[in-house]
Order: structure tokens, then sequence, then C-alpha cells
């Protein structure tokens, strides 16, 4: 992982800038992305969709934004066309997802699920992401050292150091983010927080404050998809492989 200045919400993606009347009845134009957030806090937000976080209808909510291939595009270009966790380029890895930093239906906050999850960010540029399919999704890795192979990906997991912190309603993110234990490639500085040891495993950094270690310690975790794609990809690895093992 590496560091991305993504900048501000690109005006050109017509999503963000083309506004229109939403309809007959409605009486301010608003944007694509503005008119599916008027509808994601109807929907999610109505007690008889939700309750004590769980969904308890069977009637499903459609996001549309994200899937815009003007934004997808931007959002490749943006990464340099590779995944924003594991950096894998896109021209050796397929398929791509554009992916929710902050899951959007369902949030795994390591103790238990909580739904819905963060709606009002599902289509929110500072939210999304591009991942390789290794990343994003739960699927079954090859680990060096591990005797079976592991279940890694992030999916919908969002773990946060301090429960009491979840937004679990749209608010500034600010406070919900100082607890938050995984690596954002676009406001953290990844190379704080992560290193790389003699297997070229990615690993927490111990010289550090305390408090990033133990904030880095527990990404470890969520990192771990790292490792193969750090494994598999030669050239990393004979670079890793050759540096002094106490460095
Ligand atoms: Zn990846």
């Amino acid at each position: 992982m590496i560091k991305i200045n993504r900048g501000p919400t690109p005006l050109t993606i017509k999503v963000y800038s083309e506004k229109k009347f939403k309809g007959l009845k409605g009486s301010s134009k608003l944007t694509k992305a503005e008119q599916e957030l008027e509808k994601a806090i109807e929907f999610f937000t109505n007690p008889a969709n939700y309750s004590k976080d769980l969904k308890i209808t069977t009637e499903k909510f459609t996001f549309i934004i994200y899937k815009n291939t003007e934004l997808a595009e931007e959002l490749e270009r943006v990464f340099g066309k590779k995944c924003a966790y594991c950096e894998s380029d896109f021209a050796h890895v397929m398929p791509k997802d554009v992916e929710h930093f902050r899951p959007k239906s369902e949030i795994e906050t390591g103790t238990g699920k909580l739904q819905p999850g963060y709606f009002w960010l599902a289509g929110e540029w500072t939210n999304l992401l591009v991942a390789c399919a290794d990343c994003n999704r739960a699927r079954k890795h090859e680990v060096p050292g591990q005797p079976k192979k592991i279940k890694l990906g992030k999916e919908t997991q969002f773990p946060l150091s301090n429960e009491t912190f979840r937004l679990r309603a749209q608010a500034a993110l600010t406070d919900e983010d100082n607890v938050r234990l995984l690596l954002d490639p676009c406001s953290d500085e990844p190379e704080n927080h992560l290193v790389f040891n003699e297997d070229g495993l990615t690993c927490h950094g111990w010289a550090h404050k305390v408090s990033q270690v133990k904030r880095a310690k527990r990404l470890s975790r969520f990192l771990r998809y790292n490792e193969k794609r750090w494994w598999k990809n030669d050239a990393r690895f004979s670079m890793i492989s050759s540096l002094p093992l106490n460095n």
C-alpha cells in the first residue's frame, strides 16, 4: 500500500456535477449522486426496513452511483491502475472491484455484524477505491508458514478500537476516524504503519509511537491479504529477501 492523493470530488464526472430535476414533484435540481443519497437515507432509516442494527425487510436497495463507468475509470486513473491495498497491477490481476472503504450495506465490527453499513457514503468519492478481488472479497489463500489455506479479504470488515465512536447515521467522520483500525491509503501514511519482514510479508511497524504500533498491530490482521501478492511478486520478493534480517 502506498499513499495516494485522490484530490477533491472530480466534477468532470457527471453523476457528481450534472444537476437535474428529480421528477415532476421535485422542486430542486439534484445530481444523480445527491438523488441516490436522498433515496438511500429514506430506505435505510425507515424503521420498517431496519431495526436494532438488523435488516428486517426482504426489499433491496440498489446502489448505482459507484458502478458508474466514468467514476470507475477515474478511480482507476487516480490509483494508477493498481489495487489501492496491495498495489497489484490490474493488467495482471482481474477482475477489479470498485470498493467501499467504509462498507455500504453491512459492517463486520470484529465482534459482530451491523446492518446497514455506511449507506450514506455509498456514492461518496472519498469512500471509493479500486481493489483487486483478492483484497476485496473473501477468498482462501496460501500463506507462507501456514499449514492450511486461510480465508482473507476485506469484505465488509471495518474494525474500530472503540465501538462507542461507531457512526450509525450521516455525521462528521472525525471522531470515528481517530479509532479506525484499517489503513486508508488516501489519508494515512502506510509506511508509518507497515513494514515487510524477511519473508516479504506485511507486518506492523515497531519503531513508532505505542498507540500507532497498537493500531498497526491490529491492522496487520486485515492487511494479511497483501501477503500473497508480495510473496508472488518475484521482483519485490527477491529485493526484500536480500535485505538483512534485522533491518
Ligand atoms: Zn489487492
